[in-house]
This record gives structure tokens, C-alpha cells and sequence, in this order.
């Protein structure tokens, strides 16, 4: 069987156009979503996600601040230059660039976001939240990755989902959000013992490992879904995933491409986060 590729650029443009289109509505009463970014120090790749989701923002109608400071900035001013984020009202979602440089503290800056300001999920209150099926501001890669199997229709209860990677930003909450929508969840990582012998009974399988080639047919079952998180650039210098495109699409059901897959759906869900703050934080002024 030839898989169906899951396009997520083609997603991502559909649930932009919503995003924008609740904006639009949002500013008739006088509210601006508004994300800030704070880049630290001087990391290209960094710098890149940046500029994006900044274009994104603008694309979509959401005011967005990038606050720059020096690779050399203190713990101490970082915190600071947050907190005054959390208590400026223009602001309904703070991101924190990761990484930081090394003097600082990330899992303490992650907790001096307000929770309500947390647009990457990533603060413990929202972690805790998610764990206990709460509705709260879910992690954008695993949430796009929930929103590109709704989008093809696939109903994840009961289905066995395997995750090749158990990192806090990616395996460990997509497997979490898995777990919500009643599917059977099992987490490899690099000490799992023969992973083929795993992967190959998933459903749906979710590799988020960062190995190029890392899983190839004999992983996966006939006609599974097959979404590839990862983000690797190969011996030319080509971004690829961890799944063998060619060999793997030959079996699965469905597939995504790298890139061009979970790829676009990362800063979609952030811009739908960002949003839906917005709705949160100023639903009191709507028709006010
Ligand atoms: P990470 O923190 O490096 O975690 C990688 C995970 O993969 C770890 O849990 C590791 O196991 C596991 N692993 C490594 N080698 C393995 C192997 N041979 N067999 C089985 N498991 C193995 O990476 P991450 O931040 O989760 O990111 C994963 C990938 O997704 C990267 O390529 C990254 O660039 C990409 N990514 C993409 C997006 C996007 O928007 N598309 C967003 C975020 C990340 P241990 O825990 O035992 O070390």
C-alpha cells in the first residue's frame, strides 16, 4: 500500500485562516492578541524560529514583541523582564526562546511565566493540568500533532500509540494527549530493547527521536499512521525526519513529510494559544 501523506502546511493554512478570521472579530471589540517573544543571546537557529513565528503573527493579525537581550544577560533580569510581561495587559502570551545560555536556569524561568500567559505549555501548572485532563494551554508540537490526526479523521481511542522519544517538550506530552483521547500509550527511548518489536504493533506511531533513519519498514505495521516529529539534517545537509520516507510510505497508511509535516503545525497551535489567551484573559471586555 502507498500511504496518504498528511500535507500540514495544507492544515496549518486552514486553522490559521480560523485563527485569523476570531481575530478579526476579537479587534471589532477593541482586543489584540499579543504574544512576546524573548530571544537571549545570539543562536542562529533561535533567531530563525524567532523571525517566523514574528511573521506568522503578523500574517494573522496578532501583535507580537520580540524582546532581544545579551547572551551575558543575568538570571535575575530575566526574571525581572518577565515578570513585568506577565502583569503588561497588552501581552496574552509570553514564550521564553529556548535554549538559554547556560548561567540560567531555564526550568526556573519556565515557572516565573504566569500560567496564564504559558502559550508553550510548558510551565508545571499547565503540565499538571494537562496530566489531569484539565483544559489549559496543551504543548504546540504534540497538540499540532492531535489536530493533524483529527484532521484525517482518525479517532485515537482504543488504538495502540507508540512514541519513539520521551523529551518534556515533545514525547512525553503527545503521549499525554494520546492518553486523554483513550488510546493505549507506550513511551521507547534510547534504552528500549529491540524497538522494532515495539513500534511495529502502533497504530499510530509518533517518532520524536532527532536519528535520521532511525525507523524504517520493519517498524512500522502495514497501514499505520506514521507522524514524523523529528527535525535532522542529513549528510547533504537536507532537513529529514527519523522515518525512512521512501521505505516507510510503501507500508504505512498514512505519513508525514519532513519537511512539511508536524513542522508548520508547531507555530500554528502557538498562534492558537496566543488566541485563545487573548479570549481568556479579556472575555470580560467582549461586549462589555
Ligand atoms: P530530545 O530532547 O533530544 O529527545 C529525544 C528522545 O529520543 C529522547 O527521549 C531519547 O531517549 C530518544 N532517543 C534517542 N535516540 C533513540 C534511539 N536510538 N531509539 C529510541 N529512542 C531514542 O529531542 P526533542 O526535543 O524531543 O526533539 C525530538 C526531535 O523532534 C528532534 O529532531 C527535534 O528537532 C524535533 N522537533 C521538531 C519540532 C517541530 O516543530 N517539528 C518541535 C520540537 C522538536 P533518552 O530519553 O533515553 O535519551
Amino acid at each position: 500500500m502507498t500511504a496518504t501523506i498528511i500535507n500540514g502546511k495544507e492544515i496549518a493554512v486552514e486553522i490559521r485562516k480560523q485563527i485569523q478570521s476570531e481575530v478579526r472579530e476579537l479587534k471589532e471589540q477593541n482586543i489584540v492578541p499579543g504574544l512576546a517573544v524573548v530571544l537571549v543571546g545570539e543562536n542562529q537557529a533561535s533567531r530563525t524560529y524567532v523571525g517566523m513565528k514574528e511573521k506568522a503573527c503578523a500574517e494573522l493579525g496578532i501583535y507580537s514583541l520580540k524582546i532581544e537581550l545579551p547572551e551575558t544577560v543575568s538570571h535575575n533580569e530575566l526574571v525581572s523582564k518577565i515578570k513585568e510581561l506577565n502583569s503588561d495587559p497588552a501581552i496574552h502570551g509570553i514564550l521564553v526562546q529556548l535554549p538559554l545560555p547556560k548561567h540560567i536556569n531555564e526550568i526556573e524561568i519556565i515557572e516565573t511565566i504566569s500560567p496564564e500567559k504559558d502559550v508553550d505549555g510548558f510551565h508545571p501548572i499547565n503540565i499538571g493540568k494537562m496530566m489531569t485532563g484539565q483544559d489549559t494551554f496543551y504543548p504546540c508540537t504534540p497538540y499540532g500533532i492531535i489536530k493533524m490526526v483529527e484532521y484525517i479523521n482518525i479517532d485515537p481511542a482504543g488504538s495502540h500509540v507508540v512514541v519513539v522519544g520521551r523529551s518534556n517538550i515533545v514525547g512525553k506530552p503527545v503521549g499525554q494527549l494520546f492518553l486523554n483521547k483513550n488510546a493505549t500509550v507506550t513511551y521507547c527511548h534510547s534504552k528500549t530493547k529491540d524497538l522494532a518489536a515495539i513500534t511495529s504493533q502502533a497504530d499510530i506511531l509518533i517518532a520524536a527521536a532527532g536519528r535520521e533513519n532511525l525507523i524504517t519498514a520493519e517498524h512500522v505495521k502495514d497501514g499505520a499512521v506514521v507522524i514524523d516529529v523529528a527535525m535532522n539534517r542529513n549528510s547533504q545537509g537536507k532537513l529529514c525526519g527519523d522515518v525512512d520516507f521512501a521505505e516507510v510510505k510503501e507500508k504505512a497508511g498514512y505519513i508525514t513529510p519532513v519537511p512539511g509535516g508536524v513542522g508548520p503545525m508547531t507555530i500554528t497551535m502557538l498562534l492558537f494559544n496566543t488566541l485563545k489567551s487573548a479570549k481568556l484573559l479579556d472575555g470580560n471586555k467582549i461586549n462589555a
